[in-house]
């Protein structure tokens, strides 16, 4: 089997691995590092079939570009594939609005989705000499870990998360004789979550009984849907605004299983007012206790309007729940306290505090998964850190591979 890393090797963000096994060329993933331009793959080369891990744009960033001189098959679970329209649009608008080179049309989005194969977990498809099957990646609904196999086989995690949350279950591991695997948070461990959610809800009564309103810039897949589903639990009034909304229904007409219980989320989102305008929008701090909105890294969206209106309200609150990238507004807001809203700088008087509600198995979740997954090689990835593991990882042969680099196995 060769393996060739086009991008996502030593970084995290843009992971594309083109894979050969005999006359069979696949590829998985072909992201972009979200970055203002965003950084693409090396050039794509071509396959015959795309296996998509899940909807983040540093998995499906560049895909349509992919699609501009010929036309592989994509295969990825309904849930994946019914996410990443929205995404890949949004790319293109800001594209446009910032004036960064023209990638990709919607046309090319179009191509792409005439080749979609889509399947639920545990569903196995044969791709050229290989067998092909899904299974939950436990990241965000819809994340794949796929595995292929001949008379060897291999599994690919795309990321990862072990524990159960309120709106998926952890990922169980799957026995593999080759593992490729992200190592996001090699180094590094999280709090365990069920304390970090209890400290969580005791600020957010703590802010909404003192008289204040708390803005939780949440990434649109995935933790928009969880804060939606702890808040439910809570005596509050609560909205949701920004592309989390489209997100969130996505997720509720996707059939398959792919939630941990579709019902749940239901219930929460029936508990939580959808803001859809600027009328709606204009009320919602005079009506509402709490509200989620995007971007979560506050770099667009409804929620600099927010935060904007109540910059001088020293009883309302910011609560970031998820990694904040260097360059964003998120993170200049942690180190600094100041933000950029419109060009101008804002420092607003409001709380802040961060809690870490990560979608990605830490450390020693990845050593356990390893354990248990029991392969004769991993393969470290999607990581600026991978060297950290190898000494946990003793036992096994560890490759780190390089963009750019064939090696075979
Ligand atoms: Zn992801
Ligand atoms: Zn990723």
């Amino acid at each position: 089997m060769k393996i060739k890393f086009l991008g996502g090797a030593q970084e995290v963000g843009r992971l594309a691995v083109k894979i050969q096994e005999g006359n069979t060329k696949l590829m998985v993933d072909y992201g972009v590092i979200p970055e203002k331009p965003p950084e693409y793959p090396l050039p794509y080369e071509k396959v015959e079939s795309i296996f998509v891990t899940h909807a983040h744009l540093d998995h499906i960033g560049g895909l349509p570009m992919c699609y501009q001189t010929h036309r592989p098959d994509l295969y990825a679970t309904t849930m994946t594939a019914n996410s990443m329209r929205p995404m890949l649009e949004d790319s293109i608008k800001i594209m446009d609005i910032e004036g960064y080179p023209k990638r990709f049309a919607r046309d090319d989005i179009n191509t792409l989705y005439e080749m979609v194969i889509t399947s639920r977990y545990g569903d196995s498809s044969q791709v050229g000499e290989l067998t092909a099957t899904p299974y939950s990646a436990g990241h965000i609904p819809g994340s794949t870990m796929w595995k292929f196999e001949n008379n060897m086989d291999f599994l690919i995690t795309g990321d990862l998360y072990t524990g159960d949350t309120n709106l998926l279950n952890g990922a169980k591991p799957v026995k593999a004789e080759t593992l490729i695997m992200e190592s996001t948070y090699a180094g590094k461990n999280h709090v365990d979550r069920q304390q970090v959610v209890a400290r969580f809800r005791e600020r957010v009564k703590e802010i909404v009984d003192n008289g204040g309103k708390v803005i939780l810039p949440a990434f649109a897949m995935g933790r928009t849907q969880e804060l939606l589903m702890i808040l439910a639990t809570m005596d509050l009034k609560v909205a949701s605004d920004g592309m989390g909304n489209a997100l969130t229904n996505i997720y509720l007409d996707t059939p398959g299983g792919f939630l941990r219980s579709r019902s749940e989320l239901k219930r929460a989102v029936g508990r939580t007012r959808q803001i859809r305008n600027n009328r709606m929008r204009m009320n919602a701090l005079e009506e509402y206790d709490a509200i989620v909105t995007t971007s979560g890294m506050m770099d667009g969206g409804p929620v600099l309007r927010y935060v904007q209106e109540l910059a001088d309200d020293p009883k309302s609150a910011i609560f970031l729940t998820g990694y904040q990238v260097e360059g964003t507004n998120g993170r200049s807001l942690m180190e600094t306290g100041v933000l950029n809203i419109a060009g101008a700088p804002v420092r607003p008087t409001m709380q802040m505090d961060f809690f870490d509600m990560s979608a990605h198995a830490g450390h020693d979740d990845l050593v356990s998964f390893v354990k248990e997954v029991d392969p004769e090689r991993i393969i470290l990835c999607h990581g600026e850190q991978r060297e950290k593991l190898v000494e946990d990882l003793g036992e096994y042969e560890v490759i780190l591979p390089m963009n750019g680099q064939e090696f075979e196995i």
